[in-house]
């Protein structure tokens, strides 16, 4: 039987609720499925930890994450420590060491979700952005100089390499195909920002080329936010730059109904290193420590990291179980208007998984 080692970080605020919740739920999956076992190590790293050592997870950290098979991630976030010190000290620490350069964002509407779009049909909106996840406008090239003087500079710049690039737009374009309807829209601001945005295209271009069965097209960033509410049935798989992409997925999340459901993966293609699987949602301390977040972005991840894991049985019963609870507003927390706790939801996934025929891989 194999054996999957997995490192589990929950990180801050209801990362620490929602990360456990998904354990609960692998575990339930994994003995139902008797097909696979799943080997847990939790690593307490984040604000907690920054508070005791002045760091987010310790100089080492990758090593002891080296060899696992996956991450799960929680969150990063704390009010008393600046959100660049949270963000680059902890999740970017693990996405650039270990190279996870594709960031994967699946987005639908849920059984059972009252999505905002009034004529946008659940059978409307099925997306995946795939965000460039290694460089770009997140690279950390910059600097600031003559702090708190008037002549003050600060510099961003945004990297992208011809590498960078084409890895992307090749991942993108083999998910693309790999989908129903082979189809591809490439986000670019080239009207605007003419030199590393221009090159984004033309690779385009000739990625394109590799892939004569898949359909694509180009839509200025802008404009995509605008074919996301007005014409969502148009778009199906997504490539865009590390800011576009992060801008619209949370676009995305919204109008698939709410933020506590969108999962996504930071995946190394190549598997050299582990892929790390998190909700998209933030620590969101208004409601930490009360049992009320939505654990469904959490348990959805889980169903990215079985796929990624190469357990598509175990992925597809996990994501039916989910479906099953958002189908009954009864089991709905309350960024999706219910009353549900955390673990309702968790043990209804968990019953669900028991008692339910796995569906035909
Ligand atoms: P961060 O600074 O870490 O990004 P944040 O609190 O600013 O976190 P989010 O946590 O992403 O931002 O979400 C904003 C709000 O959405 C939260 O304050 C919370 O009310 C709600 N929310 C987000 N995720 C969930 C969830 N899983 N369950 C319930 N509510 C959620």
């Amino acid at each position: 039987m194999k054996n999957y080692r997995i490192a589990t970080i929950p990180g801050d605020g209801i990362g620490k609720e929602v990360i456990p919740a998904a354990r609960t739920v692998l575990e339930s999956i994994a003995a139902q499925q008797n097909a696979f076992s799943l080997e847990f190590e939790d690593f307490d790293w984040g604000g907690d930890y920054h508070r005791k050592h002045g760091v987010m997870m310790p100089e080492n950290g990758l090593d002891a994450l080296r060899q696992k098979d996956a991450i799960l991630f929680g969150s990063a976030g704390d009010p008393d420590i600046p959100d660049h010190i949270t963000l680059w000290g902890l999740r970017l620490k693990i996405c650039q060491g270990f190279d996870q350069y594709a960031n994967i964002r699946p987005t639908r509407i849920l059984p059972g979700i009252d999505a905002p779009l009034k004529r946008c049909r659940p059978q409307d909106l099925d997306w995946v952005i795939v965000r460039e996840n290694s460089e770009g406008e997140y690279s950390g090239v910059g600097g600031r100089v003559h702090q708190g003087h008037p002549i003050e500079a600060a510099t961003d710049v945004s990297v992208m390499t011809r590498v960078g690039v084409e890895r992307i737009l090749r991942f993108a374009f083999k998910l693309a195909q790999s989908r129903p309807r082979r189809q591809l829209t490439v986000i670019t601001k080239s009207n605007a920002q003419r030199h590393a945005m221009v090159m984004w295209d033309e690779i385009a271009t000739e990625i394109a080329r590799e892939f004569p069965d898949v359909t694509w097209d180009k839509e200025l960033v802008d404009a995509a936010t605008a074919r996301m509410v007005n014409r969502p049935a148009s778009l199906d798989t997504i490539a865009a730059t590390n800011l576009h992409a992060d801008i619209l997925s949370d676009l995305a999340a919204a109008l698939a109904g709410s933020l506590g459901i969108a999962p996504t993966g930071n995946i190394d293609p190549e598997r050299r290193y582990p892929s790390m699987f998190e909700p998209i949602h933030g620590s969101a301390f208004d409601i930490m420590g009360k049992g009320l977040a939505n654990p469904v972005g959490s348990f959805w991840s889980a169903v990215l990291m079985l796929e990624h894991l190469g357990e598509p049985a175990a992925a597809a019963h996990l994501m039916q179980a989910i479906e099953h609870v958002t189908a009954n507003p009864a089991l709905h927390t309350g960024d999706l208007g219910g009353t549900a706790k955390t673990a309702e939801v968790t043990r209804a996934v968990c019953e669900f998984l028991a008692s339910a025929q796995p569906p035909v891989a």
